[in-house]
């Protein structure tokens, strides 16, 4: 099973959620397939490979919540550390902080301070590239830690909106446009 055939078959299109007129990518059938789970994971770790398979990162970011299924099991095939960015008010320690405009709405991402080592390279990991607005504010974290971005990693990219150029020029993977 192929990770385009496995996005195809496994994710859920669900009309009018969180808000009416938005078609929401549900990947819960896919996370359920063990299967198609380890093929999609196995393909974005791929991101964090050179051609030789050897892992180029030191660190896997994955944000809240979604990425943090995907990245974590990224994190543990490449054999390196994941880094959680997570909603404003959740992690306990000390935090670098951004503001970011969502496909819906509006919020703040945090990642501790202390996380990502300066001069690290990191891969980032999420499910769905929408308005680009959650991958740049990641992107600006990991920054913000002295760290590289080396690559990014989604399973859909949303044809329809920009988000590639709002990354900008970072070395982007998605398994499927959707
Ligand atoms: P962006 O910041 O507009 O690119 O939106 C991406 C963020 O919103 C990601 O963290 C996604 O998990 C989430 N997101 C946006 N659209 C969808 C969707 O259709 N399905 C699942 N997650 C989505």
């Amino acid at each position: 099973l192929a990770a385009g055939e496995a996005l195809e078959r496994l994710v859920r299109d669900v009309a009018d959620f969180p808000e009416p007129g938005i078609v929401f990518k549900d990947i819960t059938p896919l996370l359920a397939d063990h299967v198609a789970f380890r093929t999609i994971v196995t393909a974005l770790a791929d991101a964090g490979r050179d051609a030789d398979g050897r892992p180029v990162v030191d660190k896997v970011v994955g944000m809240e919540a979604r990425g943090f299924i995907l990245a974590a099991p990224v994190a543990l095939a490449l054999g390196v550390g994941f880094v959680p960015v997570r909603k404003a008010g959740k992690l306990p320690g000390e935090t670098h902080a951004v503001a970011y405009a969502l496909e819906y709405g509006e919020a703040v991402l945090e990642v501790h301070r202390d996380a990502i080592g300066v001069g690290e390279r990191v891969l980032v990991i999420d499910d769905v590239l929408a308005t680009g607005g959650t991958a740049r504010a990641t992107a600006d974290l990991v920054a913000a830690c002295g760290a590289t971005v080396a690559a990014m990693a989604f399973l859909m990219e949303l044809s329809f909106l920009p988000g590639r150029a709002a990354v900008g020029d970072v070395p982007m993977t998605t398994l499927a446009v959707v």
